[in-house]
This record gives structure tokens, sequence and C-alpha cells, in this order.
């Protein structure tokens, strides 16, 4: 029987069953990827009550067990109350404006509260006169604190402490943007050219979208420029 073409399953009589198979399957994923991802001693807004259940104290939510407690952090409530309580720090003056930037992605002093990682999208570019290669990045920020801007930093393999053993065939590029986890791309240890028009980043406030565009010198620039493969890092401060 042809299931497909039967009248009426263009109104998706089918259709609903996986929508919803599809939803409650990301809800799992989600659950688990914070299970994972998430110590909940660490979380200083986890808390078990005298009846023991759970109870978020920022949202002022009760849980019965872990996982609903995980799965509400990773919800839309937990994460603007997350982004607003940010903002209010901020304006409070308690972030260290020092840290940021310095201690990006190996250890982050400060105890502000991270809320994931940030949507991003990568295109492989090259510049059609110089036909240098590179790439261009887009991240996506909507909850980022008012008035922060993205910082981009590069990173050696030695400098990193997240992968080991440190391979020297690849550097990074870290972005940080509070209260975003920073999050790092990792690509070949090839010079970049950080003249002005070849490396350029550009914070779209409208959109809260960051974008980097970033190009490797050509090989016969390398050659006359030092030592190639070890990409001078930026500014510490
Ligand atoms: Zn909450």
């Amino acid at each position: 029987m042809d299931y497909q073409n039967r009248a009426g399953s263009k109104f998706g009589g089918g259709g609903v069953a996986s929508a919803s198979a599809t939803n409650a399957d990301r809800r799992e994923r989600l659950r688990k990827l914070a299970l994972e991802s998430m110590e909940l001693d660490k979380d200083p807004f986890w808390f078990k009550n005298h009846v023991g259940a759970y109870e978020c104290r920022l949202c002022l939510t009760v849980h019965q067990n872990d996982g609903s407690y995980l799965a509400h952090t990773q919800g839309r409530k937990h994460q603007t109350n997350l982004a607003r309580r940010a903002a209010k720090e901020q304006k409070e003056g308690k972030q260290d404006a020092n840290t940021l930037g310095v201690n990006m992605g190996t250890q982050i002093r400060r105890n502000v509260v991270k809320i994931g990682r940030p949507g991003y999208k990568i295109t492989k570019i090259r510049d059609p006169l110089t036909r240098q290669l590179g790439f261009l990045y887009q991240l996506q920020y909507p909850e980022i604190t008012p008035g922060v801007k993205p910082r981009i930093r590069f990173m050696n393999a030695f400098e990193q402490r997240v992968e080991e053993p440190p391979d020297k065939n690849f550097q990074y590029m870290l972005v940080a943007a509070e209260p975003y986890e920073t999050c790092a791309f990792k690509i070949q240890a090839r010079e970049i050219d950080r003249r002005e028009g070849r490396l350029w980043e550009w914070f779209d406030e409208d959109n809260k979208e960051f974008w980097v565009q970033m190009l490797f010198k050509t090989e016969r620039e390398e050659r006359y420029s030092g030592v190639p493969g070890l990409a001078p890092s930026l500014p510490r401060r």
C-alpha cells in the first residue's frame, strides 16, 4: 500500500506523530547533554529542599528529580533569568572587566554563570585577488549581556589546556562574550594576516551577530615573515 499518496496525507496525518517524537528525542538529548556538561554541586542555584525535591533559587521553581531540574536549566525561563542576572551584576559593577579576554578559555576566575555556547556558521573563503584562504565566522549571541561586545583571541596549541597532548599543527581562535561560554575554533597553525581589512571583526548589535573574517598569509608571504606555523598572539592586555 502506498501510504505516501493516500488522500489526506498532505494534511500531515503521520507528520504530527513524527514531529512530537522528534521533540521528545530532542528533549532527551538536551537532558543527556546537560547531565554530562553540568555538575550540580557547582551550580549556585541548585538546592535540595527538606522534602527531597530540587529547587531553582534563580527562578523559584520546584523539580522532582535532577533530570527535571537539568532540563529546566536548559529552558528558556532559566536562560533568560541567567542573562538578566548577568546584566544586572554587570550594571552593579560586580564583573571584573580585567579578567575578560585575559583568561579566556583557560581559567575563569569570576563566578559568572555561563549560559552555553553560541550558535555559529563558518564559511570557507578565498580572496579573489590575493588567493588567500580563510574563514568567515558568524556567531549568534541573542542573550549577550547589554554593553558587552564579543572578543577574539588567537592561542597556539601550547597555551590551551583543553586538548592534550597539544598538536603544534593547529591553533585556536577563541571568542568570548558574557554570559556565553567562551568557544574556540581549531584552525591550521598557519600565520594569520593581521593587516587592516584582512583580519576584521564586527558586532551587529541589532541582530546580535558577531562576524569575524580571518585570512591566512599566502605560503609565499609566510616564507618571508619569520617562522611559519607560529602565529603570534594578540596583545595580552
Ligand atoms: Zn531556573
